[in-house]
Order: C-alpha cells, then structure tokens, then sequence
C-alpha cells in the first residue's frame, strides 16, 4: 500500500489538524456560544487545543503542558496563541466549563465514533468489556500515621478500596482510587462505550448501560466477550435483551463440576452442535453418527448453554479476541496519559477519562482521514489490516 510511506507529521501539526476537523470544530462553536461572561479568557480554540495537547503529550498535568507550550513556538502557532501562552489556572477554569458542559462533550464524542463507524462499517460489532484501574491521587490509609487515630477526612472522598487482578509483573490486590469501565471492539480496538465509577463498585453492574450506550451511538453489538467476573445469569439476562450474544467462560460452580452445562450426550458420544436459531433463542445438538431417533434436538439457550455455544471455534475465536480491551486500557494508560491520575474527585476524573479517549479517537479519524486507516504512528491497532 503506497500509502505507508507517508512520512509522520509532527505532534503540533497534528494538534492542528485536529482542531480544523469538523467535529472538534463544533464542540468549539457550541463552547463559543455559550461563552461564560466576565473574564475576557482565551480563545474557546486555543483552550480546546490545550486540552486535546494535553493528551497527545501524555501529559498528567496543566502545569506540565503550559510548560511545554511555553516552550515550543511551533505548539503556540498550531494552538493559535504566540507569545500569550494561557496558564495553568486558565486551563482548571475551562476544564470546569467543560465539566459544566458535559452535553456538547458527549456529542462530540458521539460525532467522532459516529464518522470512525462510517469509515469502519466492522467497528463495534464484536465487543469486549472489562474493567480497569485508575489508582486516586490521594492515599486511602485509614489512619493518619501507625497506630494514630483515624483519619476523618480523605483527599478524594469520591474514591474507594476495589480489587484489581495480577498484569505481568504485577500482582492482583487491593487499590484506591477509581474503575475505568469499558466496552472496546475488539476486531479494530477502539473504544465503544466508557464510565468511570468508584473503584469499589461491581463491575457486571456496568454491561447494561455500556450496551445501551453503544446502541445510542450506532453500533449494533451482536457478540460481547468478558472474563469469568461477569458470568451470571443478569449479565447473560442483559445482553439477550440488547439482542447480543455473550461470550462468557464459565466460573467453576457446583452445577458446573456437575457437568450440567454439557451438551446433550448418548452412547456414540458427546452430541455435536449443529447451529442456533435466534429467533427460536435455542440451538441444535446432533448425535455424533445420526443413529439415534431422533437424531438431533433443539437446546433453548441459556447461560450454561448459550446460542453461540462455548464448544465452538467461533466462541474461542471470540473470547481470543477479549484481550482487545486489555492492549486498549494499556496504550490509553500509557500512550495518552490516562494515568497517573492528578486530578480528584469523580467529576475531574471523569472529564480526564473522556479527553484522553477523545483525544485518541479523534486523532485515529485524523489519520484515517490524511492516510487510510492502518497502523501507523504508534496508533497500534489490533487493526482490520490482521485477519482474524
Ligand atoms: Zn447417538
């Protein structure tokens, strides 16, 4: 592909490019409109640019990329402000505008998954969700120092004790701070649908609305693929009523040991699964050499033995394809600055969560839009140039 030799533009001129395409330009025009009154700020473009730099950077801090900006001359041309940099209190002042605005940074969200779906007509098919760690910034210690009295007021009052599972080199435990709950496709890696909550809530309590947001922003989510934490049977519930199909392991239960999820058996084996009926919600099961009478019957799906039944190549292809979300929460955390968090409370948290994933979208539809959609520039895609 010709196309592969585009030489990589420079980050400023990214910034740039951003901030000429018509979906970043609306979410300015709509910002723009409802201007706050009094302070004469910075332009509304200036303070988008700011925010969506800030990301690019992978930056943890508005002190950090004011720094920066200050710096960089090439940065100040793209952002349109040379030589009047704003400051790091300009910036908390238009995060809160944002935080206050939070409908126009939804549809602008919405607009860039919108015009990335036209572009990928296989995004958001096939989905995983899972969950991941966002440690607070703040310490969750109980006392104030060994054997002290207990402390009675916390940094971040919004965060909480959660659970999180061993990566690499790091082990599971327990963490303070915060859960990024998330729904990514897993053919293209882009995210679907995202909520941030207190770490010490239950992640399968999260698949509906994350379902329910992928309707709303267009995508027709027919297979949902998530570890053993999410296997039970309102999770199973939740997605047959969004008309998606779950691609869930089995935890081992009593009723599991049991065997009661296998499938139909007699003499000559293990029968053999002969394809699902949607409409019906059940699947067929086949005697391995068709000398029973009769020889095949219909199984009404349910979570032990669901229409895509966990026997099957295509379930393993699916559940393969989970660890989808977990590159995606790796490159979000590491490439665009999604931790370390250094902000506080849930709202902050949030509208951090919603920039850096804006800011990456936004920057995948860009170099779509100059060079095709492929991996390039360290937008390392599980990408649709593999085949699965
Ligand atoms: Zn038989």
């Amino acid at each position: 592909m010709a196309s592969r030799n585009v030489a990589p533009r420079s980050a400023s001129a990214e910034v740039a490019a951003l901030l000429e395409s018509p979906e970043i330009g609306a979410l300015i025009q709509h910002l723009q409109e409802t201007r706050w009154t009094g302070r004469p700020g910075f332009p509304i473009r200036t303070m988008v640019g700011m925010a969506l730099a800030k990301s690019m950077y992978a930056l943890p801090t508005w002190a950090k990329l004011v720094r920066l900006v200050s710096e960089h001359a090439a940065l100040q041309a793209a952002l349109g402000c040379d030589g009047d940099v704003p400051s790091q209190w300009a910036c908390y002042r238009f995060a809160r505008k944002l935080r206050e605005n939070g409908d126009a940074l939804d549809a602008c969200i919405a607009r860039v998954i919108a015009e990335l779906h036209r572009r990928l007509p296989d995004y958001g098919r096939d989905v995983a969700i899972d969950a991941s760690d966002m440690p607070a910034y703040a310490n969750g210690q109980r006392y104030l120092f060994n054997h002290g009295p207990e402390r009675e007021r916390f940094s971040d009052p919004d965060a909480s004790w959660g659970h999180r599972s061993a990566v690499s080199t790091r082990r599971g435990g327990g963490f303070y701070g915060f859960k990024l709950q998330a729904a990514v496709c897993s053919k293209t890696g882009l995210p679907v649908a995202w909520e941030v909550e207190s770490a010490r809530a239950n992640e399968s309590t999260f698949v509906a609305s994350l379902l329910d947001t992928a309707k709303a922003r267009g995508f027709v989510v027919e297979t949902c693929a998530m570890d053993k934490a999410y296997d039970n049977n309102r999770v199973y519930d939740e997605c047959i009523e969004r008309d998606c199909q779950p691609i869930v392991p089995l935890k081992r239960t009593p009723p599991i040991v049991r065997g009661e999820h296998l499938p139909p058996a007699c003499e000559h084996g293990p029968w053999r699964f002969a394809g699902s009926d949607y409409r019906r919600g059940a699947a067929k099961w086949r005697c391995p050499t068709g000398e029973c009478a009769p020889a095949s019957t219909w199984v009404r799906a349910d979570r032990l033995r669901p229409l895509i039944p966990r026997e099957t190549l295509r379930w393993k292809g699916l559940y393969r394809r989970r660890a989808a979300i977990e590159r995606e929460f790796g490159r979000l955390k590491h490439e665009w600055a999604l931790l370390p968090l250094r902000v506080r409370g849930l709202d902050r948290v949030k509208l951090h969560a919603d920039l850096t994933v804006l800011a990456k979208l936004v920057t995948t539809l860009e170099r779509a839009r100059r060079i095709g959609y492929q991996k390039h520039e360290g937008v390392r895609q599980a990408g649709p140039l593999r085949k699965y």
